[in-house]
């Protein structure tokens, strides 16, 4: 073997395991989840009201409303979406920012990342009040009357942007570089390089493409598609409000978490980087669609539904809703933040009291406070604080609890893809954790 190749080996293996059933299992994906986006807005819109489908004959009104509805596609909404995206890219790249490092890559490298989501969001923020002053709700209706079209529209967006990334990703392999050059091969992700071009779109080849200084994951991760969520619940909830004269205390409910949520996401921007997505995951399709399309259309369905139906609580019911969202957050946000400290300073006095493990990796672990009650706590905490989002919109139909099922599969997905990730870094170390903090989720039960 010469050492060409051995360097190839060593950078970019072959990827053996195929994750999601391998290609079946991708193209399953691929085709169903666009699916469900359509089905949801189908059977859950201002026309047919909002009932899950459990009959043959309801199935079949379904498929029929699919098949024969005829404004799929609409240039307006496919225009205003490429000039979201666009707008968005030319604040990553004209606000001041400050710069983080990204962890430590295979191949020697660490990325540097522009920090100005929050200040993106602020800009967009403004400029959307200017839109407000200038046009009044109009284009707000527009966005809620068209979500449909956008959701195509970003579908077809994030599709070609897989396809773009996926060829992209071939544009340097080692052996495409002369003996010497300063110049790196492609990094591939460890999971996107197997060789299937359907598995490897579907999953994502290239670890971090960039074009022209845009780091296209983590730029997807947290931008259109975070600050379209926004959008599309502030434009539902003016929206109930045009049709209805009034916001129901279901929308406060609903709305005023998930942007909290939002703005908490980009407020702890540098802390996407250490995630597995960022770490680990290629950008294929399904970070890609995840990012811009599934996010902000399945996410919002509680202000969508609730702007057509609006739900009014009585105030104890409305009290209880919003208490049970702040606890959910404390959880999630202050779990999170004490972990995150003890890994920025272990010695910051305000985790310096805190009884951990040292690890032979070197790393410690924590055994006390939030990480002590629970390996996975802070996935409780978010999960709970989606159900409350959820509970804002009553008990009249299942759809809108979606969220709830969905985040549920995926917090155990990611669950068990971290303790696979933590047995194998800290080998018996983590059986050893795993004694002193035996519960996974829920202190006492599980
Ligand atoms: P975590 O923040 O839970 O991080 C897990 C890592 O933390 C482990 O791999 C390990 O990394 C380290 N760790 C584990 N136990 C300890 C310990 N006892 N002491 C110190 N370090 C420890 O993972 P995620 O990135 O999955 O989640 C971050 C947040 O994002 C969560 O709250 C999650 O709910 C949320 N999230 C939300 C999503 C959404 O769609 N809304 C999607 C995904 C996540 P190491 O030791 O190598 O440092």
């Amino acid at each position: 073997m010469d050492s060409k190749n051995a360097s190839k080996r060593i950078l970019n293996p072959k990827t053996t395991h195929r994750e999601f059933f391998g290609v079946p299992g991708s193209a399953a994906v691929m085709l169903g989840t666009p699916a469900v986006v359509g089905i949801w807005y189908f059977s859950c819109n201002e026309k047919v009201g909002c009932q899950l489908p459990t009959t043959r004959s309801q199935w079949s009104d379904i498929a029929a409303d699919i098949i024969n509805y005829n404004a799929y596609l609409s240039s307006e909404a496919i225009t205003y979406y490429a000039l979201w995206w666009s707008w968005l890219v030319m604040l990553c790249f004209v606000i001041p920012c400050s710069y983080a490092e990204g962890t430590l890559l295979r191949n020697g490298e660490r990325l540097r990342y522009p920090i100005n989501g929050l200040s993106s969001l602020l800009v967009t923020t403004v400029t959307a009040l200017l839109a407000y002053a200038n046009y009044g709700t109009a284009p707000y209706i527009w966005i809620a009357d068209h979500f449909f079209q956008l959701a195509v529209a970003s579908l077809l967006f994030s599709t070609a942007q897989a396809l773009f990334v996926y060829l992209y990703s071939f544009r340097r392999s080692s052996q495409d570089l002369p003996a010497g050059s300063d110049k790196k091969p492609v990094l591939l992700a460890l999971a996107g390089n197997s060789g299937n071009p359907i598995y490897d779109f579907f999953i994502g080849r290239e670890l971090n493409p960039r074009v022209s200084g845009l780091d296209l994951k983590v730029f997807n991760e947290l931008r259109p598609g975070i600050m379209g969520w926004i959008l599309l619940n502030v434009s539902f909830a003016i929206k109930q409000h045009h049709q209805f004269g009034a916001l129901s205390n279901s929308m406060w409910l609903a709305i005023i978490p998930q942007i909290w949520y939002c703005i908490d996401t980009l407020l702890f921007e540098t802390k996407v980087l250490t995630t597995m997505d960022v770490t680990t995951d290629g950008f294929g399709w399904m970070l890609s669609f995840g990012d811009l399309t599934w996010v902000p259309c399945m996410y919002s369905l509680q202000a969508r539904y609730l702007s057509f139906h609006p739900v009014h609580h009585p105030p104890v019911v409305a009290a209880f809703i919003a208490v049970f969202a702040l606890v959910s957050f404390l959880v999630f946000r202050l779990s999170n933040s004490e972990k995150n400290a003890f890994r920025a300073n272990p010695s910051d006095p305000a985790v310096g009291h805190l009884k951990y493990i040292t690890t032979e990796s070197g790393s410690k672990l924590l055994v006390s406070g939030w990480w002590g009650m629970a390996r996975h706590i802070n996935y409780t905490g978010d999960w709970m604080y989606g159900l409350a989002q959820c509970l804002a919109t009553g008990f009249e139909t299942p759809m809108t609890y979606f969220f709830s099922a969905y985040f549920l599969v995926l917090l155990l997905h990611r669950n068990y893809r971290d303790e696979c990730k933590c047995r194998d870094k800290y080998k018996k170390d983590w059986d050893r954790y795993c004694e002193l903090v035996p519960y996974m989720f829920i202190p006492h039960v599980i």
